[in-house]
Protein backbone atom coordinates (compact mmCIF):
# COMPACT_ATOMS: atom_id res chain seq x y z
CA UNK A 1 0.00 0.00 0.00
CA UNK A 2 1.16 3.31 -1.07
CA UNK A 3 1.14 5.89 2.17
CA UNK A 4 0.30 9.82 1.02
CA UNK A 5 2.83 11.75 3.22
CA UNK A 6 0.12 14.81 4.10
CA UNK A 7 -2.20 12.21 5.88
CA UNK A 8 -1.19 11.60 8.95
CA UNK A 9 -1.33 7.75 10.08
CA UNK A 10 -4.70 6.87 11.39
CA UNK A 11 -4.49 4.25 14.47
CA UNK A 12 -7.52 2.34 13.28
CA UNK A 13 -7.09 -1.28 11.80
CA UNK A 14 -9.42 -3.39 9.60
CA UNK A 15 -12.25 -5.37 11.58
CA UNK A 16 -11.99 -9.01 10.59
CA UNK A 17 -15.67 -9.61 10.37
CA UNK A 18 -17.39 -13.25 9.75
CA UNK A 19 -19.59 -13.79 6.72
CA UNK A 20 -21.59 -16.26 5.38
CA UNK A 21 -20.31 -17.58 1.86
CA UNK A 22 -23.54 -16.66 0.17
CA UNK A 23 -23.68 -12.92 1.48
CA UNK A 24 -22.53 -10.01 -0.30
CA UNK A 25 -20.95 -8.72 3.17
CA UNK A 26 -20.69 -9.57 6.86
CA UNK A 27 -24.24 -8.87 8.55
CA UNK A 28 -25.35 -8.23 11.66
CA UNK A 29 -29.12 -9.06 11.82
CA UNK A 30 -31.69 -8.85 14.51
CA UNK A 31 -34.45 -7.10 16.46
CA UNK A 32 -34.37 -3.40 17.20
CA UNK A 33 -34.91 -4.62 20.95
CA UNK A 34 -34.91 -8.03 23.15
CA UNK A 35 -38.64 -8.03 23.65
CA UNK A 36 -39.28 -11.62 25.37
CA UNK A 37 -37.36 -14.69 25.68
CA UNK A 38 -39.79 -16.33 22.95
CA UNK A 39 -39.61 -13.36 20.33
CA UNK A 40 -35.18 -13.09 20.82
CA UNK A 41 -35.01 -16.99 20.66
CA UNK A 42 -37.62 -17.24 17.91
CA UNK A 43 -35.81 -14.55 15.51
CA UNK A 44 -32.19 -15.73 16.47
CA UNK A 45 -33.12 -19.50 15.03
CA UNK A 46 -34.59 -18.26 11.55
CA UNK A 47 -31.15 -15.94 11.48
CA UNK A 48 -29.20 -18.62 12.48
CA UNK A 49 -30.24 -20.78 9.91
CA UNK A 50 -30.05 -18.25 6.77
CA UNK A 51 -25.95 -18.63 8.47
CA UNK A 52 -26.35 -14.71 10.25
CA UNK A 53 -23.12 -14.51 12.39
CA UNK A 54 -23.96 -11.34 14.52
CA UNK A 55 -27.08 -10.81 16.28
CA UNK A 56 -28.14 -7.83 17.61
CA UNK A 57 -31.05 -7.00 20.34
CA UNK A 58 -30.66 -3.99 21.94
CA UNK A 59 -31.65 -4.21 25.80
CA UNK A 60 -31.56 -0.92 27.62
CA UNK A 61 -33.33 1.76 24.90
CA UNK A 62 -32.46 5.42 24.93
CA UNK A 63 -35.93 6.84 23.51
CA UNK A 64 -36.40 10.63 22.51
CA UNK A 65 -39.68 10.66 24.63
CA UNK A 66 -40.96 9.03 27.97
CA UNK A 67 -43.52 6.50 27.85
CA UNK A 68 -41.97 4.38 25.25
CA UNK A 69 -40.30 1.16 25.80
CA UNK A 70 -37.48 1.53 27.14
CA UNK A 71 -35.93 -2.25 27.14
CA UNK A 72 -36.01 -5.00 29.43
CA UNK A 73 -32.71 -4.11 30.56
CA UNK A 74 -30.71 -7.00 32.12
CA UNK A 75 -33.59 -9.12 32.62
CA UNK A 76 -32.30 -9.76 28.85
CA UNK A 77 -28.81 -10.80 29.29
CA UNK A 78 -29.26 -14.37 29.82
CA UNK A 79 -31.49 -14.47 26.26
CA UNK A 80 -28.72 -12.81 24.50
CA UNK A 81 -26.06 -15.49 25.88
CA UNK A 82 -28.75 -18.20 25.11
CA UNK A 83 -28.57 -17.09 21.47
CA UNK A 84 -24.50 -17.90 21.54
CA UNK A 85 -24.56 -20.93 23.33
CA UNK A 86 -27.31 -22.56 21.64
CA UNK A 87 -26.95 -20.96 18.77
CA UNK A 88 -23.37 -20.02 17.80
CA UNK A 89 -24.02 -16.68 16.81
CA UNK A 90 -22.10 -13.60 18.41
CA UNK A 91 -24.40 -11.46 20.06
CA UNK A 92 -24.57 -7.48 20.17
CA UNK A 93 -26.69 -5.07 22.70
CA UNK A 94 -26.48 -1.33 22.97
CA UNK A 95 -23.88 -0.06 26.21
CA UNK A 96 -24.81 3.30 27.13
CA UNK A 97 -23.12 3.82 30.78
CA UNK A 98 -20.35 1.80 32.54
CA UNK A 99 -23.05 -0.24 34.28
CA UNK A 100 -24.42 -1.36 31.19
CA UNK A 101 -20.82 -3.04 30.15
CA UNK A 102 -19.88 -4.33 33.40
CA UNK A 103 -23.46 -6.31 33.68
CA UNK A 104 -22.97 -7.67 30.15
CA UNK A 105 -19.61 -8.43 30.27
CA UNK A 106 -20.31 -10.37 33.69
CA UNK A 107 -22.18 -12.71 32.04
CA UNK A 108 -19.86 -13.02 29.37
CA UNK A 109 -21.17 -10.55 25.99
CA UNK A 110 -18.22 -9.34 24.24
CA UNK A 111 -19.43 -7.43 21.56
CA UNK A 112 -21.11 -4.29 21.94
CA UNK A 113 -22.25 -0.93 19.82
CA UNK A 114 -22.60 2.42 21.06
CA UNK A 115 -26.00 4.21 20.12
CA UNK A 116 -26.02 7.49 18.15
CA UNK A 117 -27.26 9.40 21.34
CA UNK A 118 -24.55 8.41 23.61
CA UNK A 119 -21.59 8.80 20.59
CA UNK A 120 -23.04 12.96 20.74
CA UNK A 121 -21.91 12.89 24.25
CA UNK A 122 -17.70 12.98 25.03
CA UNK A 123 -18.33 12.41 29.08
CA UNK A 124 -20.14 9.33 28.07
CA UNK A 125 -17.52 8.06 25.67
CA UNK A 126 -15.25 8.86 28.23
CA UNK A 127 -17.05 6.97 30.95
CA UNK A 128 -17.15 3.90 28.68
CA UNK A 129 -13.85 4.10 27.53
CA UNK A 130 -12.67 3.59 30.79
CA UNK A 131 -15.62 0.60 31.53
CA UNK A 132 -14.10 -1.15 28.07
CA UNK A 133 -10.56 -0.32 28.82
CA UNK A 134 -8.13 -3.16 28.68
CA UNK A 135 -11.13 -5.67 27.66
CA UNK A 136 -10.74 -8.03 24.61
CA UNK A 137 -14.35 -6.83 22.77
CA UNK A 138 -15.60 -5.93 19.79
CA UNK A 139 -17.10 -2.72 19.74
CA UNK A 140 -19.47 -0.59 17.14
CA UNK A 141 -20.17 3.30 17.12
CA UNK A 142 -22.73 4.71 15.64
CA UNK A 143 -22.51 8.23 13.94
CA UNK A 144 -24.10 11.23 16.23
CA UNK A 145 -27.26 12.35 15.30
CA UNK A 146 -26.25 15.63 14.21
CA UNK A 147 -23.98 16.02 11.32
CA UNK A 148 -20.56 16.86 13.20
CA UNK A 149 -17.84 14.36 11.80
CA UNK A 150 -15.52 15.28 14.47
CA UNK A 151 -17.70 14.19 16.85
CA UNK A 152 -17.90 10.85 15.65
CA UNK A 153 -14.02 10.59 14.72
CA UNK A 154 -13.71 11.98 18.44
CA UNK A 155 -15.54 9.16 19.89
CA UNK A 156 -13.69 6.72 17.72
CA UNK A 157 -10.23 8.22 18.66
CA UNK A 158 -11.25 8.25 22.17
CA UNK A 159 -12.34 4.52 22.71
CA UNK A 160 -9.13 3.91 20.16
CA UNK A 161 -6.75 5.04 23.20
CA UNK A 162 -7.89 3.58 26.09
CA UNK A 163 -6.54 0.52 24.21
CA UNK A 164 -9.86 -1.08 22.29
CA UNK A 165 -8.65 -2.51 19.23
CA UNK A 166 -11.37 -4.36 17.75
CA UNK A 167 -13.37 -1.04 16.58
CA UNK A 168 -15.51 -0.12 13.68
CA UNK A 169 -18.19 2.73 12.97
CA UNK A 170 -21.86 2.73 11.76
CA UNK A 171 -23.47 4.92 9.70
CA UNK A 172 -26.95 5.14 10.82
CA UNK A 173 -28.11 8.62 9.21
CA UNK A 174 -28.47 11.96 10.77
CA UNK A 175 -30.86 14.45 12.05
CA UNK A 176 -31.64 17.45 9.83
CA UNK A 177 -34.26 20.31 9.81
CA UNK A 178 -35.25 19.12 6.34
CA UNK A 179 -37.96 16.14 6.64
CA UNK A 180 -37.10 14.23 3.32
CA UNK A 181 -38.00 10.63 2.62
CA UNK A 182 -35.86 9.12 4.85
CA UNK A 183 -35.73 8.74 9.17
CA UNK A 184 -32.71 10.01 9.62
CA UNK A 185 -30.41 11.60 6.02
CA UNK A 186 -27.89 9.54 4.96
CA UNK A 187 -25.63 12.57 3.59
CA UNK A 188 -23.30 9.88 2.62
CA UNK A 189 -20.59 12.70 1.99
CA UNK A 190 -19.76 12.05 5.66
CA UNK A 191 -18.93 8.40 6.10
CA UNK A 192 -17.48 8.95 2.95
CA UNK A 193 -14.70 11.65 4.37
CA UNK A 194 -14.33 9.55 7.74
CA UNK A 195 -13.51 6.46 5.22
CA UNK A 196 -11.00 8.95 3.12
CA UNK A 197 -9.15 10.07 6.69
CA UNK A 198 -9.23 6.19 7.63
CA UNK A 199 -8.69 4.05 4.87
CA UNK A 200 -8.91 1.53 7.51
CA UNK A 201 -11.52 1.60 9.98
CA UNK A 202 -14.53 -0.68 9.17
CA UNK A 203 -18.00 1.25 8.48
CA UNK A 204 -20.84 -0.67 8.61
CA UNK A 205 -24.22 1.21 7.28
CA UNK A 206 -27.05 0.76 8.89
CA UNK A 207 -29.86 1.05 6.45
CA UNK A 208 -33.05 0.41 8.92
CA UNK A 209 -32.30 3.71 11.07
CA UNK A 210 -31.67 5.50 7.72
CA UNK A 211 -34.51 4.50 6.29
CA UNK A 212 -37.25 4.42 8.72
CA UNK A 213 -39.68 2.37 6.80
CA UNK A 214 -39.11 -0.99 5.69
CA UNK A 215 -39.98 -0.21 1.73
CA UNK A 216 -36.83 1.88 1.70
CA UNK A 217 -34.23 -0.59 3.97
CA UNK A 218 -33.38 -2.94 0.31
CA UNK A 219 -32.40 0.81 -1.52
CA UNK A 220 -30.20 2.19 1.25
CA UNK A 221 -28.28 -1.14 1.65
CA UNK A 222 -27.37 -1.30 -2.07
CA UNK A 223 -26.36 2.42 -1.75
CA UNK A 224 -24.37 1.35 1.45
CA UNK A 225 -22.33 -1.53 -0.49
CA UNK A 226 -21.80 0.37 -3.79
CA UNK A 227 -20.20 2.77 -1.57
CA UNK A 228 -18.13 0.01 -1.16
CA UNK A 229 -18.68 0.09 3.30
CA UNK A 230 -17.81 -3.07 5.12
CA UNK A 231 -21.16 -4.42 5.83
CA UNK A 232 -24.88 -4.22 6.87
CA UNK A 233 -26.49 -3.92 10.39
CA UNK A 234 -30.19 -4.75 9.42
CA UNK A 235 -33.19 -4.89 11.91
CA UNK A 236 -34.86 -8.20 11.76
CA UNK A 237 -37.81 -9.57 14.01
CA UNK A 238 -39.89 -12.25 13.65
CA UNK A 239 -42.81 -10.64 13.25
CA UNK A 240 -42.14 -7.10 12.79
CA UNK A 241 -45.15 -5.09 12.62
CA UNK A 242 -45.74 -5.92 16.64
CA UNK A 243 -42.38 -4.96 17.54
CA UNK A 244 -42.46 -2.85 20.65
CA UNK A 245 -39.98 -0.15 18.96
CA UNK A 246 -38.98 0.53 15.21
CA UNK A 247 -42.02 -2.00 13.94
CA UNK A 248 -41.88 0.13 10.94
CA UNK A 249 -38.80 -0.67 9.94
CA UNK A 250 -38.01 -4.10 10.83
CA UNK A 251 -37.62 -6.78 8.16
CA UNK A 252 -39.14 -10.45 8.68
CA UNK A 253 -35.84 -12.97 8.09
CA UNK A 254 -37.49 -14.35 5.14
CA UNK A 255 -37.69 -10.22 4.07
CA UNK A 256 -33.98 -10.06 4.96
CA UNK A 257 -33.21 -13.11 2.71
CA UNK A 258 -35.01 -11.95 0.16
CA UNK A 259 -32.92 -8.67 0.57
CA UNK A 260 -29.50 -10.04 0.73
CA UNK A 261 -30.60 -12.55 -2.67
CA UNK A 262 -31.31 -9.28 -4.68
CA UNK A 263 -28.07 -7.41 -3.05
CA UNK A 264 -25.73 -9.40 -4.63
CA UNK A 265 -23.77 -7.77 -6.42
CA UNK A 266 -21.89 -10.39 -7.66
CA UNK A 267 -17.25 -11.19 -7.18
CA UNK A 268 -15.94 -7.44 -7.38
CA UNK A 269 -13.35 -7.89 -10.67
CA UNK A 270 -12.03 -4.85 -11.37
CA UNK A 271 -10.58 -6.35 -14.24
CA UNK A 272 -13.92 -6.33 -15.95
CA UNK A 273 -13.81 -2.71 -16.29
CA UNK A 274 -10.71 -2.31 -18.24
CA UNK A 275 -8.86 0.87 -17.15
CA UNK A 276 -8.77 1.59 -21.18
CA UNK A 277 -12.57 2.56 -20.91
CA UNK A 278 -12.49 4.12 -17.26
CA UNK A 279 -9.16 6.22 -17.30
CA UNK A 280 -10.44 8.37 -20.50
CA UNK A 281 -13.59 9.02 -18.84
CA UNK A 282 -12.28 9.92 -15.61
CA UNK A 283 -9.77 12.37 -17.53
CA UNK A 284 -13.01 14.27 -19.09
CA UNK A 285 -14.13 14.48 -15.48
CA UNK A 286 -11.22 15.68 -14.27
CA UNK A 287 -11.24 18.12 -17.23
CA UNK A 288 -14.96 19.30 -16.35
CA UNK A 289 -14.39 20.00 -12.50
CA UNK A 290 -11.38 22.26 -13.64
CA UNK A 291 -13.92 24.13 -15.63
CA UNK A 292 -16.12 24.40 -12.90
CA UNK A 293 -13.51 25.85 -10.70
CA UNK A 294 -12.69 28.03 -13.40
CA UNK A 295 -16.19 29.24 -13.63
CA UNK A 296 -16.73 29.84 -10.15
CA UNK A 297 -13.65 31.54 -9.46
CA UNK A 298 -14.66 33.87 -12.30
CA UNK A 299 -18.63 33.87 -10.86
CA UNK A 300 -16.99 34.90 -6.82
CA UNK A 301 -14.80 37.97 -8.99
CA UNK A 302 -18.02 39.44 -9.80
CA UNK A 303 -19.75 38.87 -6.56
CA UNK A 304 -16.85 41.03 -4.98
CA UNK A 305 -17.46 44.07 -7.50
CA UNK A 306 -20.94 43.74 -6.73
CA UNK A 307 -20.36 44.08 -3.34
CA UNK A 308 -17.84 47.14 -3.88
CA UNK A 309 -21.17 48.48 -5.76
CA UNK A 310 -23.68 47.61 -2.76
CA UNK A 311 -21.32 49.40 -0.07
CA UNK A 312 -21.12 52.86 -2.40
CA UNK A 313 -25.09 52.75 -2.17
CA UNK A 314 -24.99 51.51 1.30
CA UNK A 315 -27.11 48.80 0.07
CA UNK A 316 -27.11 45.61 2.40
CA UNK A 317 -25.66 42.25 0.96
CA UNK A 318 -28.08 39.72 1.07
CA UNK A 319 -30.89 40.97 -0.85
CA UNK A 320 -33.86 38.30 -0.37
CA UNK A 321 -35.82 38.98 -3.64
CA UNK A 322 -33.44 38.34 -5.86
CA UNK A 323 -31.86 35.69 -4.06
CA UNK A 324 -35.21 33.72 -4.58
CA UNK A 325 -35.49 34.59 -8.40
CA UNK A 326 -32.23 33.38 -8.65
CA UNK A 327 -32.57 30.14 -6.77
CA UNK A 328 -36.19 30.04 -8.51
CA UNK A 329 -34.44 29.91 -11.96
CA UNK A 330 -31.63 27.82 -11.51
CA UNK A 331 -34.10 25.45 -10.23
CA UNK A 332 -36.27 25.78 -13.51
CA UNK A 333 -32.92 25.71 -15.81
CA UNK A 334 -31.72 22.27 -13.59
CA UNK A 335 -34.81 20.06 -13.83
CA UNK A 336 -34.68 20.98 -17.56
CA UNK A 337 -31.53 19.62 -17.31
CA UNK A 338 -32.61 16.32 -15.72
CA UNK A 339 -30.66 17.57 -12.45
CA UNK A 340 -31.35 16.39 -9.03
CA UNK A 341 -33.59 19.47 -7.23
CA UNK A 342 -32.41 19.07 -4.15
CA UNK A 343 -28.66 18.70 -5.25
CA UNK A 344 -29.27 21.98 -7.26
CA UNK A 345 -30.69 23.65 -4.39
CA UNK A 346 -28.03 22.70 -2.33
CA UNK A 347 -25.16 23.56 -4.72
CA UNK A 348 -26.93 26.91 -5.22
CA UNK A 349 -27.35 27.79 -1.45
CA UNK A 350 -23.73 26.68 -1.10
CA UNK A 351 -22.56 29.22 -4.01
CA UNK A 352 -24.69 31.90 -2.64
CA UNK A 353 -23.50 31.38 0.66
CA UNK A 354 -19.61 31.50 -0.54
CA UNK A 355 -20.31 34.76 -2.20
CA UNK A 356 -21.92 36.49 0.65
CA UNK A 357 -18.87 35.52 2.02
CA UNK A 358 -17.01 37.25 -0.01
CA UNK A 359 -18.63 40.53 -0.25
CA UNK A 360 -18.70 40.80 3.34
CA UNK A 361 -14.87 39.87 3.60
CA UNK A 362 -14.85 42.78 0.77
CA UNK A 363 -16.51 45.60 3.43
CA UNK A 364 -14.36 44.95 6.16
C1 LIG B 1 -30.94 1.03 17.54
O1 LIG B 1 -29.94 0.54 17.02
O2 LIG B 1 -32.00 0.42 17.73
C2 LIG B 1 -30.89 2.47 17.91
C3 LIG B 1 -31.52 2.96 18.94
O3 LIG B 1 -30.19 3.15 17.01
P1 LIG B 1 -29.59 4.66 17.03
O4 LIG B 1 -28.71 4.74 18.24
O5 LIG B 1 -28.85 4.66 15.74
O6 LIG B 1 -30.75 5.61 17.04
MN1 LIG C 1 -34.01 0.56 16.42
Amino acid sequence: MTTDPSMPASPFTRLHLAQAPHHPCPLIAGPCSAETEAQTLETARALAVQGVHYYRASLWKPRTRPGSFEGVGQLGLPWLRRVETELGMQALTEVATAEHVEEAYAVGLRAFWIGARTTASPFAIAELAEALSGRDVLLLVKNPPQPDLELWEGALLRLQAAGITQLGAIHRGFSTYARGSYRNAPLWQLPIELQRRHPELTILVDPSHIAGNRQLVPLVARMGLEMNFSGLIIETHCTPEAAWSDAAQQLSPLQLQQLLQQLDLGPASPSAVPSLDLDPLRAEIDRLDGQLLSLLSERMQIAERIGALKRAAHLPIVQPDRYRQLLEARLQEGRARGLDEGFVRELFSSIHEAAVHVQQAAQH
